[in-house]
């Protein structure tokens, strides 16, 4: 990696022409990022009458927020021991957070087309502990299981054993929150290969970021100079190659990786949680494909114990354990794939996921990982809190990345758009 260069800041009439010709543009922030983390922090900048630009490598949305399911926890899968977690404590909060930006009483607002569900369900496998769990877990959250009559229950959970409850976490989809987050701000992203951003420390101890079109297939674009009071890297596994290229050394992230398995077909709409003792054995969302099938999301500590299955082996596995787990339902006529996603977060002693979102301030730059999609909102408001000292009085200027010939980074499909191996179950 190419040394970072030191040099003292030039005005912009006294520079060079070349890519110095538009001399060098202030700004508030540059976030790294374009997905469900960097959009909404560039929202609250925005809010907040802050001038940031948002640069993203790949397709808005890419990385965990495409692979993920969208359910907004309040912390009960924490619980389910009977005790409140410390990551229980963290989230408890967020579902009335989110549920307040879908309603657009909160910024940023959302629109209630970001939606899959307005709540889950959440049923009992039928083996080991399971009610004493969900019961003991109603202590202290703020969103908590209701249970159901018979009557009341989603047909699909007419055959499983035991308590069945509705919980009021909402479903998003990740690919609508994207698109809804992007939508108002989209002056203010551009796409840029990795290579096509340069890293200048300067004398005075600021950063200058020099983005170069040639080394990106932005044609007709001008080149960059940026000189950002705060840089954000809400780049989710890209942190690390950022943190190195910006120079901070010191190891931040680790990496859990889970395998996802998918079902399409004629299957009915499904958000729900198949409690096992004190964990979720199985976590079932629902979509819509391209072809306008239903799409079972399926996670749970089964994505987790079969990461290092062969893709087919944990079809054949999973397959068994969801037919189970509904109560013996044969599932017939439907088609099932997996996928792999990374989570990428602040490293913990353990490897363990860490409680709650995560920022940290190392000079004029911000490292972030909300940990989870529902505690998006927590870490926007611990990076604005942390660059608001950052900012001074006196005032950025905006950049409209359009005006300017960058391209505005496309959305990310989900998954199971993707060339996926498609299996028929018997
Ligand atoms: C399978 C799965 C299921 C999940 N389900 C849930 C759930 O139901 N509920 C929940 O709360 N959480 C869930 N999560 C966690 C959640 O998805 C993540 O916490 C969240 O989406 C992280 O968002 P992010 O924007 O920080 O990172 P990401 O979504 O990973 O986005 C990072 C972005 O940075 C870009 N990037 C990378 N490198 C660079 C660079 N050098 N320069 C610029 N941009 C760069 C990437 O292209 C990407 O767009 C799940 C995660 C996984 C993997």
């Amino acid at each position: 990696m190419p040394k970072p260069l030191t040099r003292s800041p030039q005005p912009a009439q006294q520079r060079a022409a070349g890519p110095a010709a538009d001399g060098f543009r202030v700004l508030d922030a540059v976030i790294f990022g374009g997905s469900a983390s960097g959009l909404w922090i560039l929202r609250q900048l925005a809010a907040a009458g802050r001038f940031a630009l948002l640069i993203e490598t790949d397709r808005l949305g890419a990385g965990q927020t495409a692979a993920c399911q969208g359910i907004i926890h309040g912390g009960l899968k924490y619980t389910l021991n009977g005790q409140l977690s410390a990551s229980a404590r963290a989230i408890r909060s967020m579902p009335a957070v989110w549920r307040a930006c879908i309603d657009g009483v909160r910024a940023p607002a959302l629109g209630r087309g970001v939606l899959r569900a307005d709540h889950c369900h959440l049923w009992h496998s039928g083996r080991a502990l399971g009610h004493l769990g969900m019961i003991g877990a109603r202590r202290g959250l703020r969103v908590a299981p209701v249970p159901l009559t018979p009557e009341e229950r989603p047909q699909v959970l007419d055959a499983v054993p035991g308590l069945v409850c509705r919980l009021d976490e909402q479903v998003v989809s990740p690919r609508r929150l994207v698109g809804a987050l992007a939508a108002p701000v989209q002056n203010l992203l551009l796409r840029a290969a990795p290579d096509a951003v340069g890293v200048e420390h300067l004398a005075d101890g600021g950063l200058m970021l020099v983005l170069d079109p040639a080394r990106t297939e932005a044609t007709g674009a001008r080149p960059l100079l940026l000189r950002p009071r705060a840089v954000i890297l809400a780049a989710g596994i890209g942190n690390a190659a950022l943190r190195a290229k910006l120079g901070l050394n010191r190891p931040l992230m680790q990496v859990r990786s889970v395998q996802m398995l998918l079902a399409r077909g004629d299957l009915p709409e499904l958000n729900a949680h198949c409690v096992e003792g004190a964990s979720a054995l199985v976590t079932i969302t629902s979509d819509r494909d391209s072809a306008g099938r239903t799409i079972w999301q399926i996670g749970g500590g089964l994505s987790e114990d079969g990461v290092d299955l062969a893709a087919d082996a944990l079809v054949r596995h999973g397959r068994q354990v969801v037919g189970a787990a509904l109560g013996g339902r044969a599932l017939s006529g439907t088609e099932w794939s997996a996928y792999r996603a990374d989570k990428a977060e602040v490293t913990t002693p353990g490897g363990q996921r860490p409680d709650d979102a995560f920022a940290l301030r190392e000079g004029r730059i911000i490292t972030a990982w909300p940990t989870k999609l529902a505690l998006v909102p927590r870490l926007a408001e611990r990076v604005l809190a942390l660059a608001a000292p950052l900012f001074g009085d006196r005032p950025a200027a905006p950049v409209d990345c359009r005006a300017l010939g960058w391209p505005l980074p496309a959305l990310a499909p989900p998954p199971w758009e993707g060339s996926l191996q498609w299996t028929a179950a018997d």
